[in-house]
């Protein structure tokens, strides 16, 4: 409720404001204002330079450039803030969560610390701003201890200097759960800043967290918001979205995006606002839409994990307060890490960085022998059998009755020889458990019919436009068997598929866990989105951890959940 008062008191204040300013507007010298909006999306916690394709950029001519780094991040927003009169930095949301452990293992304090260092206005909630639920999320904005881990990063915590957006976020009673918008004076012109996340956001994070809030309609939420602006007089107003398109690839400044809920939602608010930040799918796009008055406004992402930076420059009437649309540039600026690092962010960085070392030891299990990831020739390998059979584990309460993985989660071995940190023959550290499983997915139960699980385990074989065929083998728990045929044919190949010792019913309905990843089609397997009765699990390295500590002295598991056949 205090949230609440402090979107009065902020409107209130707006409102006086603009009446003092409509006294002096005419003796203002220039006719315009411009100013710079400088924006991030799905930061993740990257405050190392992210690493592989996490790390690159893909040009307009296919080539890639290294790109992201907290420090190289702020060196380039003073960089692009020193080109401009006037500037404000913004984010898109999912700044924290689904983080590096650098950042993770501190509850992404120094991310929020971070983006307090380089100035940020404003950004919206993403998805994984409330992966934790509001109560973690108000401790996140206000400051103080972690309620279990205390303050493990500074002492205290002092919370972020800038408010987390949500317009279309209300309890169930329908009031606000947090600020809808923001203003911020620039050149003494208000610019409303107004935040909306995706509509769907209680899909992709665990049920207990979003019990008792509602998340709207994100084109009504920005209209409701965009007229209270109105009524005060603000009259530049600027979106940040969580909610994202997909591309088509091309460079950072392309528009092939395919027609998506991003798009949708530019086209159809109010008129009013002028320039859409988006974010959530992690893509790169800079387009140009219409607005329901025929006018243009611009439509950005800048992919992820800090390697774009997005700017929009914008010419303020300063008689109107308004947007001169005709006038708005906007482009992806590419995170380089040739330009000097900040020192202040870098020095962050590295403390984060040394007091995550201790902490990343901590023994979450013990192993006999080595789970590697490399497969047997059926597709089955043994670290793959002990995810799956942790994923099953975590989602008992979704009634699930088999789970299936995707490869290209599991990141490395999990080795039985002590690492370099020294914790001892056969200790799985915390660390070591992180880097198998890094990317924070969250666990979804999902029904499918038995018609359904044959052609997921059939989409393993994806035919290619050249004639080739890739695999990609699933790793399946041990409740879920099957055959499959080296000379069978496009769509049938598998068969002999039981689930827990039973023959599966071709028409019968089938709990099934997989990642938020699998469950969207990702990687191809394209049934899998056509899933219904969604559950929400855990985060997939508290599964594999927990499984872990669970079992102690796990060994290698046999082979036998797949056969191959001639
Ligand atoms: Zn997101």
């Amino acid at each position: 409720m205090i949230v609440t008062k402090r979107i009065a008191a902020v409107v209130v204040a707006v409102g006086l404001a603009v009446t003092g300013l409509a006294g002096t507007a005419s003796a203002a010298p220039a006719a315009t204002t411009d100013l710079r909006l400088i924006a991030f999306n799905d930061f993740h916690g990257n405050l190392q330079p992210p690493a592989g394709s996490s790390g690159r950029v893909t040009l307009p001519n296919g080539t890639t450039v290294d790109a992201g780094g907290a420090a190289y991040l702020a060196a380039h927003v003073t960089r692009l803030r020193g080109q401009a009169p006037n500037s404000l930095v913004l984010a898109a949301g999912d700044n924290i969560g689904a983080s590096p452990l650098t950042s993770a293992l501190f509850h992404d304090e120094p991310t929020v610390e971070f983006m307090n260092k380089i100035g940020t206005d404003a950004s919206v909630i993403g998805n994984h701003e409330w992966d934790e639920g509001y109560a973690e999320l108000l401790r996140v904005q206000f400051g103080g201890c972690h309620p279990t881990d205390g303050c493990q990063f500074h002492q205290p915590y002092r919370g972020a200097k800038f408010p987390f957006l949500g317009a279309n976020i209300t309890f169930d009673n329908g009031l606000p759960a947090v600020l809808p918008v923001t203003v911020k004076f620039v050149d003494g012109i208000p610019v409303g800043i107004i935040g909306v996340t995706l509509e769907d956001l209680p899909s992709v994070v665990t049920p207990e967290v979003v019990k008792g809030f509602k998340f709207g309609d994100e084109v009504q939420a920005l209209n409701r918001t965009s007229r209270l602006l109105d009524l005060a007089g603000i009259r530049t107003q600027v979106a940040l979205v969580h909610q994202g398109d997909s591309t088509e690839g091309g460079g950072p400044d392309d528009c092939r995006t395919l027609p998506g809920p991003a798009r949708q939602i530019a086209t159809a608010a109010s008129p009013s606002i002028d320039a859409f930040f988006t974010g959530h799918s992690h893509q790169q796009y800079n387009c140009v839409v219409t607005d329901p008055a025929g006018k243009p406004r611009p439509l950005i992402q800048g992919a992820s994990f800090g390697r774009l930076l997005s700017v929009i420059d914008l010419k303020i009437d300063r008689k109107t307060r308004d947007v001169v649309r005709t006038a708005t540039v906007a482009h992806n600026e590419v995170v380089t890490r040739t330009i000097a690092p900040d020192a202040g962010v870098q020095a962050l960085v590295d403390e984060a960085v040394t007091k995550a070392g201790p902490i990343a030891n901590r023994q979450v299990g013990t192993i006999t022998a080595d789970l590697v990831r490399a497969a047997a020739p059926s597709g089955e390998s043994p670290l793959g059998d002990v995810i799956a059979d942790a994923q099953l584990a975590a989602t008992q309460s979704n009634q699930a009755q088999i789970a299936i993985t995707n490869p290209g989660g599991i990141r490395t071995d999990l080795t039985y020889a002590s690492s370099p940190a020294g914790e001892g023959n056969g200790v799985v550290t915390y660390g070591e458990a992180f880097a198998v499983q890094p990317f924070g997915n969250i666990m979804q139960t999902i029904t499918l019919t038995g018609a359904q699980l044959k052609t997921v385990l059939e989409q393993q074989w994806q035919p290619q436009p050249n004639g080739t065929t890739i695999t990609r083998f699933l790793q399946v728990s041990a409740s879920l068997k099957y055959s499959w045929s080296q000379s069978g044919t496009q769509g049938n190949r598998v068969s002999g598929i039981t689930v827990n010792g039973q023959p599966v019913d071709p028409a019968g309905s089938y709990r099934v866990s997989v990642n938020n990843f699998l469950a969207a089609g990702g990687d191809g397997f394209t049934e899998l989105a056509k899933g219904t009765n969604l559950a929400g699990g855990p985060v997939d390295l508290d599964a594999f951890a927990a499984y872990l500590t669970a079992h102690p002295n796990l060994a290698p598991p046999a082979s036998d959940r797949v056969t191959v056949t001639p």
